[in-house]
C-alpha cells in the first residue's frame, strides 16, 4: 500500500503482549465504520516478552498494520516519536497499547478534525484509581507548569491525542532530545480543541510509568517550556541584597541614634550577606546565558506560519 492514508494510528508497546491484538481489533473496528483508508503502526520499545512476535503475527495478517522496532527501551516519548517519525496520514493519532483510549473517543476527534482543528487532545474528565500522592502531584504539577511557561500547555492531557499532518510537520523538525511531545504539540500553536471523556483503568498488565520515568518526564516538561528555574538565582538574589541592606541601615542608625556598640564581626556578617545576594545574581546572569545557550542549539524553528495570502 503506497496510496497515503488518511488516518495514522501511532501506538508505543513496551511489554503489552496482553493488549496488542485487542488494540488493534478495536482500531479495526472503528476503521470500518469511519470507512477511509487507514495504517496502524506499532514502535516496539525493546520489550522483554512475546510482543514482537505478536506483532509479526498481526502484520503478516493485515498489511494496514506496520511496526518499528527499537533495538532497546527508549522511553515512551522517544517510541512515539518514531512512529511520528514515519507516520503518512493526514491526521494522526497517538494512543496508548493499553486500551485506555477508548475508540468513540477517536470517532469524537475525528469529526473535529473534519472540522478543521489541527490538534485535538483527549481530555480526561476523572482521575484513575491512582494513589493520592500521584493526584495530587498531578494538580500541583499543572499548577506549576501553568505559571512557569508561556505557552499554554493543555491540564489533563496525556498523549491521546489527534494532529493534522501540518503539526506533524512541525514537531517532526524539532530535533531536540529530551522530548516533551505534548508541550511541543502545544508550541505549534495551531487551533486546537478538546474531546472530553471518563478514562477507563487499564485493561492489562502493568503501568510501565515508574515514578522515576514520570519524575523525568516531568522535569522535562518544566526544563524544556520554562526559564523560571533558572532565575531562581535572582529572587534569591534579591531578597539576600535587600535585607542585608536592611541589616546593616539597622547597625548605622543604632549606632548613630543610641550610640550601639557592634562587634566587627557583625559588620562583617551583614556585608557577607550582600554579598552573597550579589553571587546568586551572578548565578542569575550565567543561567540567563545557559537558558539562551539552550534555545540555540535545540534549533527549534523560529516561527510557524498558519497561513499566508496572496503570495504566489
Ligand atoms: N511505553 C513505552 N516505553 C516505555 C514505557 C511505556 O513505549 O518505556 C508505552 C506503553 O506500552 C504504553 C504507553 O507507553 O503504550 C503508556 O504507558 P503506560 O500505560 O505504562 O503509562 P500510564 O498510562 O500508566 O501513564
Ligand atoms: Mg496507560
Amino acid at each position: 500500500m503506497n496510496k497515503t492514508p488518511t488516518y495514522s494510528f501511532v501506538v508505543p508497546a513496551y511489554n503489552e503482549v496482553a493488549n496488542v491484538s485487542a488494540l488493534y481489533k478495536r482500531v479495526k473496528t472503528l476503521m470500518d465504520k469511519v470507512n477511509d483508508t487507514w495504517e496502524l503502526i506499532f514502535i516496539n520499545d525493546g520489550s522483554t516478552d512475546q510482543t514482537l512476535s505478536v506483532l509479526f503475527d498481526i502484520c503478516e495478517k493485515d498489511n494496514k498494520v506496520k511496526f518499528i522496532d527499537l533495538s532497546r527501551n527508549f522511553g515512551h516519548q522517544a517510541a512515539l516519536s518514531a512512529g511520528l517519525g514515519n507516520a503518512k496520514g493526514n491526521a494522526i493519532i497517538s494512543m496508548d497499547c493499553d486500551l485506555q483510549d477508548p475508540p468513540e473517543v477517536i470517532q469524537e476527534m475525528i469529526e473535529k478534525w473534519k472540522q478543521g482543528f489541527h490538534i485535538v487532545y483527549a481530555r480526561r474528565r476523572n482521575f484513575r484509581k491512582d494513589s493520592i500522592i500521584k493526584k495530587v502531584g498531578s494538580k500541583i504539577y499543572y499548577r506549576l507548569m501553568g505559571k512557569f511557561t508561556r505557552i499554554d500547555i493543555p491540564k489533563n492531557v496525556g498523549d491521546f491525542r489527534l494532529v493534522d499532518k501540518r503539526v506533524l510537520n512541525e514537531v517532526n523538525q524539532m530535533k531536540e532530545h529530551s522530548r516533551y511531545l505534548r508541550g511541543m504539540v502545544a508550541w505549534t500553536g495551531f487551533k486546537h480543541t478538546f474531546v472530553d471523556y471518563q478514562r477507563p483503568d487499564r485493561e492489562k498488565g502493568v503501568s510501565n510509568y515508574t515514578f522515576g520515568k514520570l519524575a523525568k518526564l516531568g522535569m522535562d516538561g518544566v526544563f524544556n517550556f520554562s526559564m523560571l528555574p533558572l532565575r531562581l538565582g535572582f529572587i534569591l538574589g534579591f531578597i539576600s541584597i535587600i535585607s542585608g541592606f536592611g541589616l546593616l541601615l539597622y547597625q548605622i542608625f543604632d549606632v548613630l541614634i543610641t550610640g550601639a556598640y557592634y562587634h566587627l564581626y557583625k559588620w562583617l556578617v551583614v556585608i557577607l550577606f550582600i554579598l552573597m545576594g550579589f553571587m546568586f545574581m551572578l548565578f542569575w546572569v550565567i543561567g540567563e546565558y545557559i537558558g539562551k545557550i539552550y534555545d540555540d542549539v535545540r534549533q527549534r524553528p523560529l516561527y510557524v506560519i498558519n497561513e499566508m495570502i496572496n503570495f504566489d
